[in-house]
């Protein structure tokens, strides 16, 4: 039931979302930008992270994260086409972006993270969101964790997608959006607005058996979706949060 009310609530965001067509963050940015060609609204990009022989981080069950963030990125772009909407897709397959001359997994990490970077780059007038999962040494964490690059416009969002996350899914987790370190290469090295989400905690067993179900997946998803779509809206702030933990990208 209390399942039923959540989605009941995401879908509701979704629907405002939808009444409010193209997007106020979308008119925000073709009037600071002023230009004509930006007056269609930004096009998003979706990031799932890693993926082929990079698994990211490895679930307390094996899974490995480059899966769940495929899943999540996947269902997001069947909802955001019911919206008209069609995002550029990183990856759509369980893949590595590295060119053909990188042979060592190390060499094949760094080329695909250089390779996202200049699809993304290439894009004019693109907004990333980049998926993955955290892990940490102590399981007791969980929750989702919003990161924002330090490029214009990514603080807003990522407080958006982090305020969405606590209202319809996770109304325990007071965190709020934090920098990306600048460890994290992509998020460092693009021009564009950004967001990466950590979904969840891979070394929290219960949270770990969510990420791994379809349910959880299709809500986080849903959530995601619809913060998209309602960026630039009034909201409340969000509260300072509790628990800080770098991700695990
Ligand atoms: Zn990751």
């Amino acid at each position: 039931m209390r399942r039923c009310l959540l989605l009941a609530a995401a879908l509701a965001l979704v629907l405002v979302g939808l009444s409010l067509s193209v997007g106020i963050f979308r008119e925000q940015v073709a009037r600071v930008s002023g230009s004509a060609a930006i007056e269609k609204g930004p096009v998003l990009i979706l990031d799932a992270g890693h993926g082929g022989e990079d698994g990211g981080a490895v679930s307390v069950t094996g899974v490995p994260e480059s899966s769940i963030n495929l899943s999540i990125v996947l269902k997001m772009r069947d909802l955001l086409a019911f919206c008209g909407t069609d995002p550029i897709l990183l990856r759509d397959q369980d893949i590595s972006l590295h060119s053909a001359d990188a042979v060592t997994l190390r060499e094949k990490k760094v080329s695909d993270l250089k390779n996202r970077v200049a699809a993304i780059q290439a894009q004019p007038n693109a907004v990333l969101l980049s998926i993955h999962q955290n892990s940490f040494p102590e399981a007791r964490y969980r929750g989702t964790q919003v990161f924002f690059a330090p490029t214009e416009g990514s603080e807003a969002l990522a407080s958006h997608i982090q305020s969405a996350i606590q209202s319809a899914l996770q109304p325990e987790n007071t965190r709020a959006s934090r920098p990306i370190p600048d460890t994290v290469f992509l998020m460092n090295h693009i021009d564009c607005p950004a967001a990466l989400v950590e979904c969840g905690f891979l070394t929290n067993p219960e949270e770990e058996a969510l990420l791994r179900s379809e349910d959880y997946q299709r809500s986080l998803s849903l959530v995601l979706t619809s913060a998209w779509l309602t960026a630039g809206a009034p909201e409340e702030s969000p509260d300072s949060g509790s628990t800080q933990q770098a991700p695990a990208t």
